[in-house]
This record gives structure tokens, sequence and C-alpha cells, in this order.
């Protein structure tokens, strides 16, 4: 697309060949969109898959043909970076469409999660628990910690997708675009820096703050997402403190001078 010296060395004849070679190889879909391109009567683009910038090769490999609408309109130069997003965002309308906020509960259904009842027990200071709904019968066992101040009991757990559900009455806000910058982080790779929070309620695991980071981590395929799980924790303390956290504590906000100094 203009930078490419590959692509500029082309005849019409020859990059025409190229287009429908890239078409046959993604199944006659758009990278992009996933939707189906028709190559009489879409407009297209080859563009490269990793751009140039981001050290990506000029070459067939790294090619991949999108509608030029799509291609036009991708909200990252990374094709699959703008693949994911683009995925997201039509889950979001959908939601909307029905006239629901779109949160990490739409997210986990078009995944296949939110499927299982939890099963787990307390033996010591242990949780135990497996997920043999999804073929995994090996019994696994978590350190539950205490809360010296509170005596919250947790334990740091992984969850298979299947397992895990949106907490609607802790958390009834819906996804903010947030969400695209996370992905846009965890693709580089830049590791997740705070775990998600969860509590058992009706036999469920159900997150109640970190939803954005959950969903950014499925888009990016993510199957298993490790979560601080809350045991036999108290409703009401949970919304007070959360709410603390976000309100008046302004835990989740980076101060700004802190920002500055880590980019010195
Ligand atoms: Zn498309």
């Amino acid at each position: 697309m203009g930078n490419s010296k590959y692509l500029d060395s082309l005849n019409k004849k020859e990059y025409d060949k190229l287009s429908r070679k890239l078409w046959d190889i993604q199944n006659h879909k758009c990278f992009i969109c996933e939707q189906e391109i028709d190559i009489d009567l879409n407009n297209t683009n080859i563009d490269h898959i990793k751009p140039l910038a981001n050290n990506g090769k000029d070459e067939l490999m790294n090619f991949a043909i999108t509608h030029e609408h799509c291609n036009k309109t991708k909200q990252d130069a990374d094709l699959i970076v703008a693949k994911k997003i683009l995925k997201l965002e039509k889950i979001i309308q959908e939601a909307e469409n029905n006239g629901e906020t779109a949160s990490l509960k739409h997210v986990l259904k078009v995944f296949n999660g939110s499927k299982y009842d939890f099963k787990c027990k307390i033996k010591n200071n242990d949780l135990l628990y497996s997920f043999d709904e999804i073929g995994d019968v090996e019994i696994k066992k978590s350190t539950i910690y205490k809360d010296v101040l509170s005596g919250e009991k947790t334990a740091f757990i992984e969850v298979p997708l299947e397992y895990l559900y949106h907490d609607d009455d802790l958390n009834p806000r819906g996804l903010n675009k947030s969400v695209n910058l996370l992905i846009k982080e965890f693709y580089k790779p830049n590791p997740q820096l705070q775990i998600s929070l969860a509590r058992i309620d009706d036999n469920k695991i159900k997150i109640f703050d970190g939803q954005h980071k959950t969903v950014a981590q499925i888009m990016l395929g993510v199957t298993k997402i490790v979560v601080r799980l809350f045991i036999d924790s108290d409703f009401d303390k949970l919304m007070t403190t959360n709410l603390n956290a976000g309100k008046q504590l302004k835990q989740i906000a980076f101060d700004k001078a802190i920002v500055r100094q880590l980019h010195d």
C-alpha cells in the first residue's frame, strides 16, 4: 500500500494475479472482517498483515487481501489487531441492537464461556476444585490467603472461559473504548499488570473487577483467565470496597507524575 517496493514492482496483471492468489489462500474471505469478498464486485486492497513500520516483511507471507472499505476504516495498522477490534465492535453492536449494555457477558457468550457451575471445597488452607465438565478431571489445589485486616479469604486460580461469568450485580457497567487500547497493549505483547477479581456466587465464578482486561485477553485468543477469587465474600462489603476503589481512592488511575517519571 504505497510503501511496498514489492507491490510497486508489479504490473496490473501481476497485481491481479496476486490478489486472486491471496483471495484463494483466505478462502475468499476478507482478512479483517472475515466476510466474503466478491473479487469481481468488491473493491479490494492488498496490505501488509504486520506493518513495515513494526518490522513486518515486504513479502508474500506478510500480505493479505481485504475489502478496500475494511482497510480504509481499520482501527490499527496491524491487520490482526484490526481484526480483533472489529470483531469486538460487532459483539458490542449486536448487544446494543438488542437493547443491552455490552459487557464481558456478551464476549464470554461468543467465546463459548459461562456454561458451567464451579464445584469446590475447602480443606485445611486449600481450595480444591476441578473443571471436569470440559474434560479436565485433575483435582487442583490453590492456597487460600486470609486478609489479615478484613478477614476476606481469597485464592489465585486459572479459570477456563467455560467456568467464567460476568458479575452483573457488582459491576453493571458496560465496556468502553479503553478496551481497544488494552488489546493493542497485550498484543505487543506487554503483560497484564493487575489481576481481575472474581467471587463465587450461586456456584458460579463471577468477575466483578477487570472486565476490560479480561475481554482484551479473550479477544486475543486466551482461553483461561487468572483471577483472584474471593471465597465466602460478603456482597455489600465488596460492593462498597469496589465503589471506594474507583471513586474515592482512585486506585485505578495511574498518577500522571508517576507515568512521567517512568517515561524519563
Ligand atoms: Zn472486510
